[in-house]
């Protein structure tokens, strides 16, 4: 579907190497309408809920203090097949497995410092993107170049 949404953001690290732009252009680049953008410094229980499913994890605690380091650019992002398309641009989780093209495998080498974050799933995307932003905050228009993107 083309009204697919996935929840994007630059990490602590990303927004502070200077890589907002280059991120950004990867997806607006490919196709993706842009939904809603903001730089944002949540706080510890936002991002406890946001990877509740690591909350067993050895990393776990330096996971959320890496989150807490700085202001983290989150976004919205809307198209066909935007999710598993979004993790494919950000690349593995790891940037020694993540090829050479995707954000991952150009701008990052450890696991910890990888620069991005991407939903894995449309169920998953859905929670994040109500844990981000408001609905109010979810800009709803039409994207110009929409008929010379898709068939
Ligand atoms: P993602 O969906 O590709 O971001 O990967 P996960 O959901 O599995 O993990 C969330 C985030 O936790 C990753 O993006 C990494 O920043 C971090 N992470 C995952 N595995 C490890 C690990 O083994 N060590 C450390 N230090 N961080 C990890
Ligand atoms: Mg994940």
């Amino acid at each position: 579907m083309a009204d697919e949404q996935t929840f994007i953001a630059i990490k602590p690290d990303g927004v502070q190497r200077g890589l907002i732009g280059p991120i950004i252009s990867r997806f607006e680049n490919r196709g993706f309408k842009l939904v809603a953008m903001k730089l944002t410094s949540p706080g510890q229980e936002l991002l406890e809920k946001h990877y509740a499913d690591l909350a067993t994890k050895p990393f776990f605690k330096g996971l959320v203090s890496y989150m807490l380091s700085g202001p983290i650019c989150a976004m919205v992002w809307e198209g066909k097949d935007v999710v598993k398309t979004g993790r494919v641009i950000l690349g593995a989780t790891n940037p020694r497995d993540s090829a050479p093209g995707t954000i991952r495998g150009d701008y990052a080498i450890d696991v910890g410092r990888n620069v991005c974050h991407g939903s894995d799933a449309v169920e998953s995307a859905k929670k994040e993107i109500a844990l981000w932003f408001q609905p109010s905050e979810l800009n709803i228009y039409k994207q110009a170049s929409a008929a010379w993107v898709y068939e």
